[in-house]
C-alpha cells in the first residue's frame, strides 16, 4: 500500500485543516476532524484506523467501476511514463484522439464533436461559452439568455454556478442574474396538493414556454437541465417532461443542453441517459465523473454536428472558439477514461446496473414505511430519502431540525459503516455501479436502521410528535 507518511489520524486531521474543502464552513475552519480515508477496494473505503465503510455516494457520484482496479493504475502509470503531457493547442495525442472518437461513437445522435475539459464545471462552462460564441458567430448577439431550474446543480465556475439553482449555495456568493433564469424544480413531490401528475407536467411545460415568451425567443439561447436533478435531491421529472421540453426548445430555436455529469457512464444503466432513458437527443451534452470513474479528473462537452455545421466551413466567417485549458485532453486522464470505458464494456457494467438497479429501487421504496420519511425517489443506481419532521408546522424547532436531519442520519450510518451524503433534510446515494444484490441489502439495512435511530432521537427530544 502507498505510504506517504507514518502520521496517525489526529496528525493527519491537523494537516488537513490547511485544506479548504469544497463548501467549507468558515466557522469551523481549522477545527474539523474529517474521517481520513486511507484506502479503498470495490465498494468499500477504509479509514486510518482500518474501519470499513460502504461508499454510499460512490465517491461523489463518480466511482462507477469501483475501487482498486489494478489495470486502471497500470494504464495511468504507462501513459505517465510514455508521455504525461503535450499541449492541446499545438499537438495531438493518442489517448485524447482515441477517446474523443470513442465518445462520439457511443453518444446519441450527431453529438460527434468532443471538447475535453478538466471537470464537470468546466464542461458546463464550455457548453455555456459555446452557446454564446455560436450566437455571436451567427450574428445574433442578443440571443444570450439561459433558462435553468431551481435545485439544479451545474458546477462551481462563475457561469456554471449562475446556471445552478440551489439558493443556499448562492448566499454570500455572486452569480449572474441578468442572463440566467430559473423555473420550477420538477420533482413531483413538490407539486401542489391534489394536482395530478399530468397536471404537473402541463404546469411545468407552460411555465417553461411562458418564460421563453416573456424573455422573447430571440433573446433565449438555451435551456440547461440535468436529466434528473442529482445533488438537488434526486428530482425526477414526470414522464414525458424531457420530450416536451425538447419540443418547446425546437419550436423557439432554443438549444437544449443536457448536463449528464452524473447520469452517464452506467449510473442509469446506459452510456448516456438523455436518449436511452428519456428519449431525446440534445444539442449539447456535458459529462465528467464516471467518464474516468474518478481515477483521474476529466470532463467533456459534446456538441452536435447540426450546430458545428452552422459555424464552420467556407460559407461562414472564420472564428476561434477561444476556450480551453492547459489540461484539455490530458493524455493520462484520457488513458484512464479509455481504460474505464473498456472495463465497463468488458465487465458488462451497463447491463449489471440495469439488473441490480430495480432491487435498489425496491429496497428504497421499503423505506417509505418509516414515519419520518416524506418521500423516496430514485432511478438506476441512485436514490434519495427525504424526511419531514415538521409535524405540518411552518416554523419552530422541528423545521430547524428538519434542515439537519440528513446530517443526523449520516452520523448514525457512519457509525455503522455506511457513508451517505446528507443534504438538508435528505440523504442521497449513488454507490459504485458494480454493487451486488447482497451489498445493496447490506447498505439499505444500515440506512433503514440509521433513519429509524434518527426518528427515535427526534421523538425522545420531543421535536417530532409522530
Ligand atoms: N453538473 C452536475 C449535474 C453535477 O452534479 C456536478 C457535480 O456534482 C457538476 C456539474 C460539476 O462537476 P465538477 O464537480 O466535476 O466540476
Amino acid at each position: 500500500m502507498n505510504m506517504l507518511s507514518n502520521l496517525g489520524t489526529e496528525q493527519l486531521q491537523e494537516k488537513d485543516n490547511h485544506f479548504i474543502h469544497p463548501w467549507e464552513s468558515m466557522k469551523g475552519l481549522g477545527s474539523n476532524k474529517r474521517t481520513i480515508v486511507k484506502r479503498a477496494d470495490g465498494i468499500y473505503y477504509y479509514d486510518t484506523d482500518g474501519k470499513r465503510y460502504i461508499d454510499g455516494p460512490g465517491g461523489m457520484w463518480c466511482v462507477n467501476i469501483g475501487y482498486g482496479r489494478v489495470e486502471m493504475a497500470d494504464a495511468i502509470r504507462d501513459q505517465a511514463l510514455a508521455m504525461p503531457y503535450c499541449s492541446p493547442w499545438s499537438e495531438a495525442n493518442e489517448p485524447a484522439a482515441l477517446l474523443a472518437a470513442k465518445i462520439a461513437e457511443i453518444s446519441p445522435g450527431d453529438l460527434n464533436n468532443v471538447f475535453l475539459t478538466n471537470s464537470g464545471s468546466t464542461a458546463v462552462d464550455t457548453a455555456l461559452r459555446f452557446v454564446m460564441f455560436f450566437n455571436n458567430v451567427l450574428g445574433r448577439p442578443e440571443k444570450k439568455h439561459i433558462i435553468s431550474r431551481h435545485s439544479a446543480y451545474h458546477g462551481s465556475t462563475y457561469l456554471s454556478s449562475s446556471a445552478a439553482g440551489k439558493e443556499r449555495d448562492k448566499s454570500f456568493m455572486d452569480t449572474d442574474t441578468e442572463i440566467f433564469h430559473h423555473i420550477s424544480d420538477p420533482k413531483p413531490y413538490a407539486r401542489p396538493d391534489g394536482m395530478s401528475m399530468e397536471g404537473w407536467l402541463e404546469f411545468l411545460v407552460k411555465e417553461f414556454e411562458d418564460k421563453i415568451l416573456e424573455l422573447g425567443a430571440n433573446n433565449v439561447a438555451a435551456f440547461i437541465g440535468e436529466p434528473l436533478l442529482a445533488s438537488g435531491g434526486v428530482s425526477i421529472p414526470p414522464k414525458g417532461y424531457h420530450q416536451r421540453f425538447h419540443e418547446v426548445c425546437r419550436k423557439h430555436d432554443v438549444l437544449y443542453i443536457s448536463d449528464e455529469v452524473v447520469t452517464a457512464w452506467g449510473r442509469l444503466g446506459h452510456w448516456f441517459a438523455s436518449e436511452d432513458v428519456y428519449g431525446i437527443v440534445p444539442d449539447i451534452i456535458t459529462t465528467a465523473k464516471g467518464l474516468t470513474s474518478g481515477y483521474q479528473p476529466l470532463g467533456a462537452c459534446l456538441i452536435s454536428d447540426r450546430l458545428i455545421k452552422q459555424i464552420s466551413g467556407d460559407d461562414v466567417p472564420d472564428s476561434y472558439f477561444s476556450n480551453g485549458y492547459t489540461y484539455s485532453g490530458h493524455p493520462v486522464a484520457c488513458a484512464a477514461a479509455l481504460k474505464n470505458i473498456e472495463i465497463i464494456e468488458r465487465d458488462g457494467i451497463l447491463e449489471h446496473a440495469r439488473t441490480v438497479g430495480p432491487h435498489l429501487q425496491a429496497r428504497l421504496q421499503g423505506m417509505k414505511d418509516i414515519p419520518i420519511v416524506g418521500d423516496v425517489r430514485g432511478e438506476g443506481l441512485l436514490g434519495c430519502i427525504e424526511c419531514d419532521i415538521t409535524n405540518g408546522e411552518g416554523e419552530g424547532d422541528a423545521l430547524t431540525l428538519d434542515h439537519e436531519i440528513g446530517k443526523r442520519i449520516d452520523e448514525h450510518c457512519h457509525a455503522m459503516g455506511l457513508l451517505v451524503r446528507p443534504l438538508i433534510n435528505m440523504c442521497v446515494f449513488s454507490p459504485p455501479c458494480i454493487i451486488t444484490i447482497d451489498q445493496i441489502d447490506e447498505m439499505m439495512d444500515i440506512m433503514h436502521k440509521g433513519v429509524e435511530m434518527t426518528m427515535e432521537d427526534v421523538r425522545k427530544e420531543g421535536i417530532w410528535k409522530g
